[in-house]
Order: structure tokens, then sequence, then C-alpha cells
């Protein structure tokens, strides 16, 4: 039997291809969303505004998709204290991360989503994690993913499996991914509905959607689309 999917999803440019990703392959796919205190409820509209769009846009994944489910972690993201649930800037550590790192935020967010998949009976996680663009986060490498696959299955007596095929891939090819799996609709929502700048502003409508256009994530963001258009815009295979 196909298994259903739960998609972790943060209404961002990656969780917005997961989805896309997810509804193209399971026959039932729910998403999670995690309120952790973030600086802005930008987000948490972005997820719906996404979900909505898709829904309209694409009958044959509207059948698909199945409710979001927002869970609030807001005690974690006390916990994390960092300058992505305060007011503190955007900087380098002296470990070498950005000040935007939350630790272990994924370890927790896989948790979180195992526990509800488990409820839902839905076998697959599906997760934007990527080591090729990433920030340098430790908990985004496919070898933590593995271990908390494994120690998930083990703890929870269950057989789920993580799935990140954002993975391998440059923030072009992300794009590249949108286009395969929805055409220009699916990049017309990433760019117009899907947020990832991390002050939370909308601001003006760039080529590659809304954001401050300076910070790090922006900047991505924004070189991954320009780099994808240089190309021609092609498509990708999963
Ligand atoms: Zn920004």
């Amino acid at each position: 039997m196909n298994p259903g999917a739960l998609v972790l999803f943060s209404g961002g440019q990656d969780s917005t291809a997961c989805l896309a990703w997810a509804l193209d392959r399971y026959a039932r796919v729910e998403t999670v969303g995690f309120d952790y205190g973030q600086r802005h409820v930008v987000e948490l509209q972005a997820r719906l505004a996404v979900r909505a769009r898709v829904a309209r846009e694409f009958p044959q994944w509207a059948v698909r998709l199945g409710p979001d489910h927002l869970l609030d972690i807001t005690a974690f993201g006390a916990l994390a204290d960092t300058a992505m649930t305060t007011e503190r800037a955007i900087e380098v550590t002296d470990k070498g991360l950005p000040s935007t790192f939350v630790p272990g935020r994924n370890l927790v967010f896989l948790t979180y989503a195992a526990a509800l998949a488990d409820r839902r009976d839905l076998k697959v996680l599906v997760g934007g994690m990527c080591e090729t663009d990433f920030s340098g986060y430790p908990d985004c490498r496919r070898a933590t993913i593995d271990a908390m696959e494994a120690a998930l299955n083990l703890g929870m007596e269950q057989t789920f499996r993580i799935e990140t095929p954002l993975m391998s891939l440059t923030k072009a090819q992300t794009w590249a991914l949108a286009k395969t799996l929805g055409g220009d609709p699916l990049v017309a929502i990433t760019v117009e509905e899907s947020h990832t700048c991390y002050l939370g502003t909308r601001g003006t409508r760039r080529e590659w959607g809304y954001g401050c256009g300076a910070c790090p994530a922006c900047e991505l963001r924004r070189r991954g689309y320009e780099a994808w258009t240089r190309d021609g815009q092609p498509v990708l295979t999963p």
C-alpha cells in the first residue's frame, strides 16, 4: 500500500518544493509546522497561503492533501534563544555557525513530527534539509538524518522513512525541481507565496519573490533563482 507522508512544512521555498514532491508520490499527504516563537507570523501565514494555492491550482494534488498541523514548541524556542527567536543580530558565532542556528532544531522537529505521524498513521516524513548550499547547520546533514531515523524507529517501534529530496540539490536545482513537478504555476506559487527571509519582511516583489533582499536567506534564494534563470530555467528529474 502506498504509505502516507507527513511533510515538515515551514512555508519556505524548500518546503514548498518538498510538499509538491510528496504530493506527486503519495496518495495521502499531511503537513506539519512548528511555532517555536518565530519573530514573524508572516512565516506561519505563508504556510497557509502556499497550501491553499497549491490545492486551488492542482486539483490532482488537492484530493491527496490532508490536514495541516501546527505544533506549539515555544518552550524550545525560548530555550534556544538565538537570532531566529530574539532580536539579536544575524552574525557568525565563534563555532563558525550563523547565529540563526538553533541547536538541534531539526532533531526536535523530527521527534515531534514522528510522534504526530505515528498518531496519523503516516510512514514517511519529508523534510527539506539540504547539505549542499546549507548555511553550516550540522542537523541538516544526511548522516544526522540517518541517525535520527534509526533512533525514532527504535524508540517508537516504528518503520518510518525520512525522505530528504533536496539533500544534494543546489538552490538553483530546487527551482528546477519545482518546475519539473508543477511547471510555471508551481514556480509562481513559490515566488509569490513562499517565505524565506529571516527578517520576516515581505518588502518589494522581486523576480525571486518577497523579502528584505539583504539577509543570508534572501541572498541564497536570490542567487539560486538567478543561477537557475541564467541556465535557461531547466527542469530536473527528481
Ligand atoms: Zn531577507
